[in-house]
C-alpha cells in the first residue's frame, strides 16, 4: 500500500465525519448477520466497502457480489479485466466476492427470440452454483436497451443486476431469518433520477412482514450525498489501485460499452 499524505489523509478525514453526519439513518452495522456489497469494480462500490471498513463493520460479515453482465456468453457489454481486478479487490481487503450472472448476459437478452429469459446463476459460500428461472413461457426482446432513466426500457440495468441480486437473495435459504443489509454506491450527484433514492429502504427482497420465508433486507447507500472527489479521496486513504477504465481516462466503470457511453469513450474502447 502506498504512504497516504497528509492533506489526503485531512480529506479522507472531512469526507468520513461528513458521512457520519448525514447519515442520520444510517443502520446499526453491528446488528446484520450479513452485509452484501454490489461490487461493480467502480470507484462507487469500492468506496462503499471502504467506509463499511472505516465504520468498524465485522469484515466476516461483509461480502462481495459482482455481477458478469456477459454471462459467461462471448464478451460483449464487459471490460475483459473486471472480474479479475474485483477478485484482487476482494483478496485485499480479505473478504469474500460471489459471482452471480444471467446465463449469456445482456447479449443473449437482446437478441431472445420465442424464448424465455435465461436463467440467473450464483456462486454459493458452499463453493457450488446455484440456478433459478430461466422457465418462463417464450417471448421476444429483440432490441438495444434505450437511454432512459426509465428501468423498463434501459431494461438492460434490470436483466444484469438489479434482478440478478434479487434472485439470489431470494434463493439463498442463508438470508432466511436473518438480518441483511444491501448495500451499493449510487450518489445524488450522478443524475436527478438517482437523487431521488433513499439512502435507506427496506430492500426489495425484504419479506419481514411476511407470514412465511421471513427475512429481514435493508437497502443502504451509504455514499449517496458524497462527491466525486469525496469518492476519491476515500479510495486514496487505503491505497486502492483504481480499475483500469479510470486509468484510460473514463469517469466511470460500467459496462465497456455502456449504452450511455459517449462516442469518444467508444472509441477508445475500439
Ligand atoms: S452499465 Fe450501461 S450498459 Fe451496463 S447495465 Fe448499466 S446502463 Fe446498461
Amino acid at each position: 500500500m502506498p504512504r497516504v499524505a497528509p492533506k489526503s489523509q485531512e480529506r479522507r478525514a472531512r469526507t468520513l465525519a461528513l458521512l457520519r453526519n448525514q447519515s442520520l439513518v444510517a443502520p446499526d452495522l453491528r446488528s446484520y448477520d450479513h452485509i452484501l456489497v454490489a461490487c461493480s469494480g467502480g470507484k462507487d462500490s469500492l468506496a462503499c466497502l471502504i467506509y463499511l471498513i472505516d465504520e468498524g463493520a465485522d469484515p466476516t460479515r461483509i461480502e462481495l457480489h459482482h455481477h458478469d453482465v456477459d454471462g459467461r456468453g462471448p464478451p460483449t457489454f464487459d471490460w475483459p479485466i473486471t472480474a479479475a481486478y474485483c477478485r484482487a479487490i476482494a483478496e485485499s481487503f480479505g473478504v469474500p466476492l460471489y459471482l452471480s450472472w444471467r446465463d449469456g448476459g445482456l447479449r443473449r437478452e437482446m437478441l431472445r427470440e420465442h424464448e424465455p429469459t435465461a436463467r440467473v446463476a450464483f456462486e454459493t459460500p458452499e463453493g457450488s452454483i446455484a440456478t433459478f428461472g430461466g422457465r418462463g413461457g417464450p417471448g421476444t426482446r429483440l432490441r438495444f436497451p434505450q437511454v432512459t432513466a426509465d428501468l423498463r426500457l434501459r431494461w438492460c440495468s434490470s436483466v444484469a443486476k438489479i434482478d440478478v441480486m434479487r434472485s439470489m437473495v431470494c434463493n439463498s435459504p442463508r438470508f432466511l431469518g436473518k438480518r441483511t443489509l444491501v448495500v451499493t454506491g449510487e450518489r445524488a450527484e450522478e443524475s436527478p433520477a438517482r437523487a431521488r433514492y433513499a439512502t435507506f429502504e427496506p430492500h426489495r427482497t425484504d419479506t419481514r412482514c411476511g407470514t412465511r420465508r421471513r427475512r429481514h433486507v435493508d437497502h443502504w447507500r451509504p455514499i449517496h450525498g458524497l462527491e466525486e472527489g469525496q469518492v476519491w479521496d476515500l479510495l486514496r486513504g487505503h491505497g486502492v489501485v483504481p480499475h483500469v477504465a479510470y486509468q484510460l481516462g473514463f469517469g466511470r466503470v460500467s459496462c465497456m460499452h455502456c449504452i450511455f457511453a459517449s462516442p469518444d469513450q467508444l472509441a477508445t474502447v475500439r
